[in-house]
């Protein structure tokens, strides 16, 4: 089995981590960063920049960069580009293929197998949309794992003496929140609870709304309507942010952000901490329900905490770090990376499970038991959510509860699947639905029909019915109806096969030019250096062999450039590596 990473795929940022001995080790991106932003952009070419060069090129190409696509996992959200509709799946896959690549380069081997994380609270098809995105990109995704969970994983690899720890993880887009209990080599998660959407983005979208309006009444000039403008300002908003965590102000200098009578206006704005705190503090303040509501579920006090580990890029803010040490009474351990714990404990995992056999990890030795975040039912008679699996039960798990029917010779019945908290099914998440025909026939309420829910180690859901009159089960796997189907996947991963060959081509292709241009370059300065000193007629020969394979080179747009021309390219670039052999002592 080749080596299995661990992949945080992050509303903002992406991670990747391996496994080395026994400590986990960030991959670093071809670019040189320990993290990736995740950011996915399409050129005027059609190319794929994922990454820190999609993020640099974002406020000139908004409307072909997609930001932020981990809030749009199991929606129904389309992105159309060129005439092809992109799902969060795939965009996702996008990211995941990077991270694939840059791993492959750091090990110098093909890589298959990952474990990837998502928020604790994701909800069923989110999991099963992320465990999709992964198989197009070409992973076996041998687990899906919680982001809190990931984290206590790499926090208890170097700390498992006995204690209970909240771990208050607030990233780009989600917050998620769980107590978790570090045992004996157990790792426990007792209690999960979040929102999907809350992150980092909100604050910038809140200062980026306080930075237009007070433009706006400065200068009268709107600039919501100049996608371009916003563009600049939301880049600042979110340094500004950043940089308040350190500093009590700081400064956002935006020139020529717009024009007016044809005159050039600037954006020259001085923003304080506590203007900061005062427009977001209803966002931090949203943070303190699913704290109290993990504590309660876990069935233990805050003062019973031993420690709190903050987790994601949001955690740096200082009134989100006041919050936590309001709301627990507990000073917060910083002895983890938010940005990379993630992925490291994804990457143990990952090792764990490929059963890599090695004698004296303790990795193997960890245990690892992560819960259901949402509570799963089926809707009965009135829209009633009855519960069959309640949030918090310890994955993997199975449970069945006997339903009937409601009416006289009911043939069949509706099997509809929730989940979330509500009384009322209307209130909760529809993950799917499904027919249970060939009923007995019966009064009301004499049929008995088994319903069956089974969540696995992934947290991902399979539903099953059995009329026990009959005997007969009808297995039914619930996939909702926002996520792909079999054949839909298949066709991505294709799609994505058949990019990724174009791409490699294209690169062998700018290599290929890049290369003969360089040496052409070589060829000619020593030729115009050492004149003197070459026969003339062997000078001639290669400088037409120059002339030839610089024309070639100069004809073509690299984007353009079809096999058979750099097919030529490669010849006449052979030919005057030959007939310039001798001149190589000089180069
Ligand atoms: P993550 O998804 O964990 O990578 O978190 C990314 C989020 O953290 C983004 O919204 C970033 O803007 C935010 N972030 C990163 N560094 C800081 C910082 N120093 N202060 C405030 N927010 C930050």
């Amino acid at each position: 089995m080749s080596r299995v990473i661990g992949i945080d795929l992050g509303t903002t940022n992406s991670c990747v981590a391996v496994l080395e001995g026994d400590q986990p080790v960030i991959i670093q991106n071809s670019e040189g960063g320990r993290t990736t932003p995740s950011v996915i952009a399409f050129g005027k070419n059609g190319e794929r920049l994922v990454g820190d060069t999609a993020k640099r090129q974002m406020t000139v190409n908004m409307d072909r960069t997609i930001t932020s696509i981990k809030r749009e996992m199991g929606s129904t959200y389309r992105k159309s580009i060129d005439g092809k509709e992109y799902s969060p799946q795939e965009l996702s896959a996008i990211i995941l293929s990077k991270l694939k690549a840059d791993a492959e380069s750091y090990l110098g081997e093909p890589v298959k197998d990952a474990v990837i994380t998502v928020p604790a609270y994701f909800d069923d098809s989110q999991r099963q949309a992320t465990k999709d995105a992964g198989r197009i990109a070409g992973l076996n995704v041998l687990r899906i794992i919680n982001e809190p969970t990931s984290a206590a994983l790499a926090y208890g690899l170097d700390n498992g003496h006995s204690q209970k720890i909240l771990v208050y993880d607030l990233g780009g887009g989600t917050f998620d929140v769980s107590v978790i209990e570090i045992g004996d080599n157990v790792i426990e998660v007792l209690a999960t609870a979040g929102d999907n959407h809350l992150g980092g983005d909100d604050f910038d979208i809140r200062l980026t709304e306080y930075i237009v309006e007070e433009f706006r009444k400065e200068t009268k000039v709107k600039l919501a309507k100049d996608p371009v403008a916003m563009g600049r300002v939301r880049e600042a908003a979110e340094n500004a942010k950043k940089e308040l965590s350190y500093q009590t102000q700081t400064h956002i200098n935006l020139p020529f952000i717009s024009v007016v009578k044809n005159n050039p206006v600037h954006l020259d704005m001085t923003i304080s901490r506590e203007t900061f705190n005062h427009i977001t503090e209803d966002l931090v303040d949203r943070t303190a329900g699913p704290v109290n509501q993990a504590l309660r579920d876990a069935g233990i006090a805050a003062r019973e905490l031993d420690k709190v580990l903050l987790v994601g890029g949001s955690t740096r803010i200082p009134a989100v770090q006041d919050k936590i040490v309001g709301l627990t009474g507990k000073q917060l351990s910083k002895s983890v990376n938010p940005d990379e714990c993630v992925a490291m404990g994804a990457a143990i995992q990952g090792s764990k499970l490929s059963g890599e056999l090695m004698v004296t990890n303790k990795v193997n030795d960890i245990l690892l038991m992560d819960v259901t975040p949402l509570s799963l039912s089926i809707e009965t008679l009135g829209g009633v959510a009855n519960v069959i699996i309640p949030r918090n039960s310890p994955i993997p798990t199975r449970e069945s509860k006997v339903f009937t029917t409601a009416a006289n010779f009911q043939k069949d019945v509706e099997v509809k699947v929730y989940q979330g908290e509500r009384r009322f099914t209307r209130d909760n998440k529809l993950l799917g639905n499904f027919r249970l025909s060939g009923i007995k026939r019966a009064m009301a309420g004499v049929p008995q029909i088994e319903v069956t829910f089974d969540i696995d180690a992934n947290g991902i859901l399979k539903v099953s019915a059995k009329d026990l009159g009959r005997g007969a089960t009808q297995q039914i796997v619930i996939t909702a109806s926002n996520n792909l189907s079999e054949e839909e996947i298949r066709r991505a991963r294709e799609d994505a096969m058949r990019y990724e060959n174009e791409a490699n081509s294209n690169q062998e292709k700018i290599d290929i030019k890049n290369e003969a241009e360089a040496y052409v370059y070589k060829v000619e300065k020593v030729l115009a250096d050492h004149s003197g000193e070459l026969d003339k007629k062997q000078a001639k020969l290669i400088k037409s062999d120059v002339d030839y394979l610089k024309k070639l080179v100069c004809r073509n747009d690299i984007n353009k450039m079809t096999d058979i021309e750099a097919g030529q390219i490669k010849e006449a670039y052979r030919a005057l590596k030959e007939s310039a052999a001798a001149l190589e002592r000089y180069m």
